[in-house]
């Protein structure tokens, strides 16, 4: 019997990781290189930018919980998406999600622009694909839930696209963790993650990862892992592996905050909108629910003026006011001079990005707690 995900994220199925002593935690391998038995023999491992037991335990973790064949450990989310996009080259093209993480478009605008590598944005929740296809097309990138404006898209009638017409489709799963959502069940090719966020867990490392199901894309980014070198290391290695152990109880009890601070700030005056995928008046809630097994903790919101939002960023005191996500501690947002600063203003007024906006990433403390500090940032 497969076990479930609670389980996996504790447990290999069949797996005792270590043999030699019993260790329960995995140990820190950490060393650079390896020593051969002699010639012509190896124990597997030669050097640590391109093999390490800590790392390869973590990777075949988090293979495991998104379902794919393989999974890279990197330094960052960014250079998971970078060593992704080194796939392209001068030609070709690449349809992107217009509502995207900031530093994944400022990669795209700046660096796979300068190779050559052409990206148009739309929206991919609700535009014709079809439409924006061309012969030299090569991928499509998204995220979903988007990030901030929360946009859903149906990600098996995407893959039905990318797959009539050749392309890869590569998946942002950081939003929802592979605990919520599997991309590559619902038939993406490419799965990455910034596991800064929920696969770590508590705001103290940074990591990426980029998960795929086939044999020669493996192959492809394995090559460009190893020649490029970012790799996560032994020990932040280690710290993912003891995040991901509490990942289903930190993503239910966030989600469970989540759900009612969106109802909570529904009902008050000063905000405009709030936008969660959890709400059933959500335009994408009908597709999560049938490709997602929650909603996720985090949410959007809007308020009646700029004053009422550096009112609240200035004035809360439980949450804080940073980037990032993910993490124990409830974060809020500014996404218009922080996670998006370098989107173009243009594209961020056609998000409906303002300086209104604001963006919650709600943690696991007492819901009240954190709902008093807001009415009192609020109202106090
Ligand atoms: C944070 C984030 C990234 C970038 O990951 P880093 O670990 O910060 O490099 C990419 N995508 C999304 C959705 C993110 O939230």
């Amino acid at each position: 019997m497969e076990m479930h995900i609670e389980s996996r994220c504790i447990h290999l199925e069949g797996d005792r990781a270590e043999t030699r002593f019993g260790a329960v935690s995995f140990p820190i391998y950490q060393t650079a290189t390896f020593a051969h038995p002699g010639p012509g023999q190896s124990t597997g491992y030669d050097y640590t930018r391109m093999q390490n037991p800590t790392r390869e335990h973590l990777e075949r973790v988090v293979a495991a919980l998104e379902k794919g064949s393989d999974c890279i450990a990197f330094s960052s989310g960014m250079a998971a998406i970078a060593a992704v996009m080194e796939l392209f080259g001068p030609g070709d093209h690449l349809i992107a999600d217009a509502d995207l993480y900031g530093g994944t478009v400022r990669l795209f605008d700046s660096i796979s622009r300068k190779n050559g590598v052409d990206v148009t944005y739309a929206d991919c929740s609700r535009c014709d694909m079809e439409e924006l296809i061309r012969e030299n097309t090569r991928a499509i990138y998204l995220e979903t839930p988007t990030n901030p404006m929360m946009h859903v898209t149906d990600l098996a009638a995407m893959a039905d696209v990318a797959k009539a017409h050749n392309l890869l489709l590569i998946v942002d799963n950081t939003f929802l963790s592979p605990y919520l959502q599997n991309p590559l069940v619902l038939g993406a090719d490419i799965v990455v993650h910034s596991g800064t966020k929920y696969l770590a867990g508590h705001n103290d490392t940074i990591a990426g990862f980029a998960v795929v199901k086939d044999e020669e894309l493996s192959r492809r980014l394995r090559y460009l892992f190893k020649t490029t070198g970012a790799g996560l290391s032994p020990f932040d290695s280690w710290l993912v592996l003891r995040g991901i152990q509490t990942l289903a109880v930190r993503m239910d009890r966030a989600q469970e905050n989540a759900v009612r601070l969106a109802r909570w700030l529904l009902e008050q005056k000063c905000v405009t909108r709030v936008l969660y995928p959890g709400l059933e008046t959500h335009p994408g809630y009908a597709v999560m629910k049938k490709q997602a097994r929650g909603f996720g903790a985090m949410l959007t919101f809007e308020v009646q003026d700029r004053e009422t939002a550096l009112r609240l960023l200035e004035r809360v005191r439980l949450i804080r006011f940073a980037e990032s996500l993910g993490g124990t501690e409830t974060l809020l947002t500014y996404p218009i001079t922080q996670t998006h600063a370098d989107v173009p203003k243009d594209v961020l007024a056609a998000n409906g990005i303002t300086d209104r906006t604001l963006r919650l990433s709600v943690g696991l403390e007492n819901f009240e707690d954190l709902r008093v500090d807001l009415q009192e940032a609020l109202y106090g």
